[in-house]
């Protein structure tokens, strides 16, 4: 069964994405390939997700003559949720090296259940970046609702989450949380269980990519 769509949430349905996602999946898949194929998904994700990127005219010289070339007009800011969402990152990187890197750290108060930020470094003029927020998984949408609270309390105006697996509860709560910011997802899964994880899903992606399950 197909889960519901939410609302202001993409899902990036592409071959292969869903080929590479049927890898990441699989239990079997080392530490190595995951961390790989993580960023291949979110690479490829890029691709859709930078879409609408203004361009601006430049002038370019080949090797015969001068032509009109086209230049990204916007300032790109890519900001991993740590730590999982490191992984996303130098893949995006590559396609965009001239993008900025932020990071977000945010862990899970024990008696209140809310995400504490406990580290934000992100590139200045804030107002004047275009932000990518990064986490493969928006399970229970607290650190990305945390996350892009935190950014907007510093200045962000333009922002988009990239996750690689959603959950619905998660992103019905992100989108009520932030309906501004766009969200794009290479899958939406069934629900969440009972310990916060994503079914089917593809177990914690931190330890995956890290190797340290
Ligand atoms: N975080 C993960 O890494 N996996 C899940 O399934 C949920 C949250």
């Amino acid at each position: 069964m197909t889960p519901a769509a939410v609302r202001g949430v993409t899902v990036l349905d592409h071959p292969l994405i869903r080929h590479k996602l049927a890898l990441l999946r699989d239990a079997r898949t080392s530490s190595r390939d995951f961390k790989q194929l993580v960023g291949e998904i979110a690479a490829l994700m890029t691709y859709e997700v930078t879409r609408d990127l203004p361009t601006e005219p430049v002038e370019v010289t080949t090797p015969l003559e001068t032509t009109q070339g086209e230049q990204v007009a916007v300032k790109l800011a890519l900001v991993p949720i740590l730590r999982a969402g490191l992984g996303m990152v130098e893949a995006i990187h590559q396609l965009i090296p001239t993008a900025r890197v932020g990071h977000i750290g945010l862990y899970r108060d024990h008696d209140t259940l809310k995400p504490i930020s406990y580290y934000f470094k992100v590139p200045t003029p804030v107002a004047d970046h275009r932000f990518l927020i990064l986490d493969p998984m928006l399970a229970t949408g607290g650190s990305a609702v945390a996350a892009v609270a935190r950014l907007k309390e510093a200045g962000a105006r333009d922002l988009a989450l990239l996750c690689l697996v959603a959950a619905p509860e998660g992103a019905a709560t992100f989108t009520a949380a932030h309906p501004d910011v766009p969200v794009y997802v290479a899958a939406m899964d069934r629900q969440l269980n009972e310990h916060g994880y994503i079914l089917p899903g593809l177990g914690d992606a931190g330890d995956r990519i890290f190797g340290t399950r």
